[in-house]
């Protein structure tokens, strides 16, 4: 037997063993596997499940998923970040309606142009769904192969990607190849986890390079982390009479479509009045203004950004000039309006609504 065949088989008995019992290992619907790919991209498997469910729930067809609305989608995706997934997700849902009589097409390509699906989730809807053979690769199939097979390649370059899904795809097991897909994410959440592998209990350390060698702390290998941009949001939270604003992110940027209080971005953090002074055209003659509060700087890490906030409270009396960009809310439906975590976080925190 060789190398790679051993491996195969040895995953898929250690899965048979070890796996979780989940609900969309239950199924082969295509709609309910491409629901929880997307939402595990996003989360722990724990947090994805309630995510799951209530998805599940609420749009048990994609029929249904499509016929929501953009702003149901996105409230119930809230918390989990990416909304652009969450966006595109809801576009696919309405081309396979549209297009494909409600059927998932039955093949890798045709997935591929889907909008939002990528290599992954076109090979995890292909294996498991259509039990096509496509590896999927995630971070926990590169972190087994580059140990297994002692490959540091980096993992986040093109060469990698190339490397690590050839490997992938010699692998799988062609007479079920979304089980084995499964077996070796599964296998890497729980056996070959990212620190302190079980290396000794291991069905597989004797043929495991970075444990002979000692280096599964070292595999796998990345090559450098990005640049990181900085931005600076000074949020405000108006209370005038019964009501509230906010404001509508459109444009090509993170959290497109959610609902957020009024906000002007800085490159650095600045003052009180240089933020009220930025928000001016609010005021009319007559306008009374009272501070109420202001947060300190909190910070949301992002992929490739880290947002740095803050919350300034006004009370506005008499009359405003509200820019027409903004939507009038009243303050007890703000709960109903998908917004970004910052927000979120905001009014868990506070029982200002
Ligand atoms: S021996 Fe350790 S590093 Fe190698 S596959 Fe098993 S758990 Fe991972």
């Amino acid at each position: 037997m060789t190398k790679n065949s051993s491996f195969t088989r040895i995953v898929l008995n250690w899965y048979e063993k070890h796996k979780r019992e989940l609900p969309w290992r239950e199924t082969f619907d295509p709609y309910a596997i491409w629901l929880s790919e997307v939402i595990l991209q996003q989360t722990r498997i724990d947090q994805g499940m309630a995510y799951y469910l209530r998805f599940i729930d609420s749009y048990p067809t994609i029929y249904d998923f499509a016929a929501a609305s953009e702003d149901e989608i996105l409230k119930m995706w809230q918390g989990l970040g990416y909304y652009s997934r969450a966006r595109n997700m809801h576009s696919t849902a309405k081309t396979i309606v549209r297009e494909h009589q409600g059927q998932f097409p039955a093949d890798y390509t045709s997935l591929l142009r889907l909008k939002g699906v990528g290599e992954y989730t076109a090979s995890a809807i292909a294996s498991i769904a259509f039990n096509l053979p496509h590896a999927t690769v995630d971070g926990n199939v590169f972190r087994v192969l580059a140990r297994v097979y002692g490959i540091d390649t980096p993992i986040d370059t093109g060469i990698g990607k190339k490397e690590f899904t050839k490997l992938a795809n010699e692998l799988i097991d062609r007479s079920q190849p979304g089980q084995f897909n499964q077996a070796l994410m599964e296998f890497g959440a729980i056996q070959c986890s990212p620190k302190k592998p079980d290396c000794e209990n291991c069905p597989l350390n004797n043929l495991c390079i970075a444990w002979k060698n000692g280096t599964t702390d070292a595999l796998p290998v990345k090559r450098g982390k990005t640049k990181i941009r900085k931005r600076y949001f000074n949020y405000l939270v108006i209370e005038h009479g019964s009501y509230t604003y906010l404001n509508k992110r459109t444009g090509n940027d993170i959290w497109k479509n959610l609902y957020e209080f009024p906000v002007t971005e800085t490159t650095e953090k600045n003052d009180l009045a240089s933020t009220l002074k930025e928000h001016q055209s609010f005021l009319a003659t007559g306008t009374e203004i009272q501070i109420k509060k202001e947060t300190d700087w909190q910070k949301q890490v992002l992929s490739h950004q880290h947002i740095f906030y803050r919350f300034i409270y006004l009370k506005l009396a008499g009359k405003v000039n509200i820019p027409s960009s903004l939507i009038r809310v009243n303050k007890k439906d703000i709960f109903n309006f998908a917004v970004p975590k910052p927000i979120e976080k905001e009014l868990e925190q506070n029982n200002w609504f």
